[in-house]
C-alpha cells in the first residue's frame, strides 16, 4: 500500500509548476541572482499580506530571530521569556546574542506559552517576550501585548510555523514589535530552499536590521558594526512571490483537513486532540495529538503507536521529543525535571499526523482507522 508521508511538497508544486518554472527561468536568464527587483517585490507583497509597513528578507527563520534580537539591542545581561516547547532555534538565538532564555510552562490545549506564568518570570533584566505560534496556532496576542506593555517589554513573534494565522482581525507578525518568519520548505509558506523574513511597523528597527544583515554596512564599504551576511536568493524570492498568492488557499485546505481529522478521531477517548482557540485563526502547520494512557508510561505507548503506524505505511512525527529547558546544552541554566511539567508531558505524548495541502480525505481516513487500530493494539 502506498505510504502516506508527513508532508508531500510535490502536490503544492503541481499547482504552481508553470508559473514557478517561468519565474525561475526569468531569474536564470537575467543574471541577477542576488538582490534586485525580485527581492523588493517579494518584500513588498509579503508586507502587504501580513499587514505591516516593513518586511526585511533574510536567509532563514533563525536569522530572522537573530536579526530581530540584535536590532532591539538585546544581549549580555538581558533575559528573554520564551517557551520550552518549540524548535531549538527559538532559544538558540537568544543564547547566541548573549542573553538568557527564561522558559515558562505551556498550555496543553494549544502547546503555546501559558500566559498566566509570564508575570512571575519578569525580572529587572527582562527585555522581551518571544512567543511561538506553534504548529500554526496563534498565541492570544491581546493578553500577551497587555502584559508586555504593562512591563515595557518587546514582543518578538516567532511566526515560523504560522504564516497566514491571525489573532482577531490581525495577522500574526503584525501585532508584536517584530514578526519572524521561516520559509523552510515545509512551513506554510515554503521556498525551494532556505529563506526568512522579519515584519514590523517600525522603520527604525527595519533599517537597523537591513544594516545588520549586510555586514553592519549602511552604505557600500562602510561598516559601522559587526553584522552578518543574510539574504534570500532571487530564485527563492520569485518562487515565494508565486506561492504567496496560494497561501490562503493552502491554509484553507489545512483547516479543512484539521476539521476532518477532528471528526474522524473525536470518539477515541485515549487521544487528546488539538483545539483551535476561539479568537484566533490557526493555519495548522501540524496536526498534533497527545497519546495518553493510565496503564503504561505514555512515552512507551507513543513509540509503539508510531511504529505500528509506520508498519501500516503512515509516517508520523514527534515534534518535539526533548523540551528546550532539558536540552544538554542548557544544563547550566539549572532547570530540573518536572519543573515545567506540561511541556515535559507534551514532549512525552505528542504525535503529529500527516498534514499538508492536498492530503485527500481517503488518506486521512486511512490515517484515522490505522491510528484507532494501533491504539487498541498498543
Ligand atoms: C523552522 C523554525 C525556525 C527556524 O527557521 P529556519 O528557517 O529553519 O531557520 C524557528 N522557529 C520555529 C518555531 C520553527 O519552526
Amino acid at each position: 500500500m502506498k505510504q502516506i508521508p508527513p508532508v508531500d511538497l510535490t502536490r503544492q508544486y503541481q499547482l504552481i509548476k508553470e508559473e514557478a518554472n517561468l519565474a525561475v527561468l526569468d531569474i536564470l536568464n537575467s543574471g541577477r541572482y542576488i538582490g534586485g527587483e525580485a527581492i523588493a517585490t517579494f518584500e513588498q507583497e509579503f508586507a502587504n499580506y501580513v499587514g505591516v509597513t516593513e518586511c526585511v528578507s533574510c536567509n532563514s527563520g533563525t536569522d530572522a530571530l537573530f536579526l530581530a534580537l540584535k536590532a532591539l539591542n538585546i544581549g549580555a545581561g538581558d533575559e528573554v521569556i520564551t517557551t520550552p516547547f518549540s524548535f531549538f532555534a527559538t532559544a538558540e538565538v537568544i543564547s547566541r546574542v548573549g542573553a538568557k532564555p527564561i522558559f515558562i510552562d505551556i498550555d496543553l490545549n494549544t502547546f503555546n506559552l501559558n500566559l498566566a506564568h509570564i508575570e512571575q518570570a519578569i525580572t529587572p533584566r527582562t527585555k522581551a517576550i518571544l512567543p511561538v505560534h506553534l504548529f500554526g496556532q496563534p498565541v492570544d496576542m491581546t493578553k500577551l501585548m497587555a502584559i508586555a506593555e504593562a512591563h515595557d517589554l518587546y514582543v518578538i513573534e516567532d511566526c515560523a510555523q504560522a504564516a497566514g494565522a491571525a489573532w482577531g482581525e490581525d495577522k500574526i507578525g503584525s501585532i508584536g514589535h517584530v514578526g519572524c518568519f521561516s520559509f523552510f520548505p515545509t512551513k506554510n509558506l515554503g521556498a525551494c530552499g532556505d529563506g526568512g523574513a522579519i515584519t514590523t511597523n517600525d522603520p527604525a528597527i527595519a533599517k537597523q536590521m537591513r544594516i545588520l544583515k549586510e555586514h553592519g554596512s549602511p552604505s557600500r564599504y562602510r561598516h559601522d558594526f559587526i553584522g552578518i551576511n543574510s539574504r534570500i536568493d532571487a530564485v527563492q524570492a520569485v518562487i515565494l512571490t508565486v506561492k504567496l498568492r496560494y497561501l490562503d488557499h493552502w491554509n484553507e485546505q489545512r483547516q479543512r483537513a484539521a476539521a476532518y481529522y477532528q471528526e474522524l478521531l473525536q470518539s477515541i477517548s485515549s487521544l487528546k486532540l488539538p483545539q483551535a482557540l476561539s479568537g484566533g485563526i490557526s493555519v495548522w502547520n501540524q496536526y498534533t495529538v497527545c497519546i495518553s494512557d493510565q496503564q503504561s508510561p505514555p512515552q512507551e505507548k507513543r513509540e509503539l503507536v508510531k511504529h505500528k503506524l509506520q508498519d501500516k505505511g503512515i509516517v508520523s512525527m514527534i515534534y518535539y521529543p526533548i523540551p528546550l529547558h532539558l536540552q544538554p546544552v542548557y544544563q547550566d541554566l539549572g532547570y530540573q525535571k518536572e519543573q515545567l511539567p506540561i511541556a515535559e508531558k507534551a514532549a512525552r505524548e505528542v504525535l503529529s499526523l500527516p498534514m499538508f495541502p492536498g492530503i485527500s480525505e481517503v488518506e486521512q481516513e486511512r490515517v484515522a482507522y490505522a491510528l484507532k487500530d494501533c491504539l487498541l493494539e498498543a
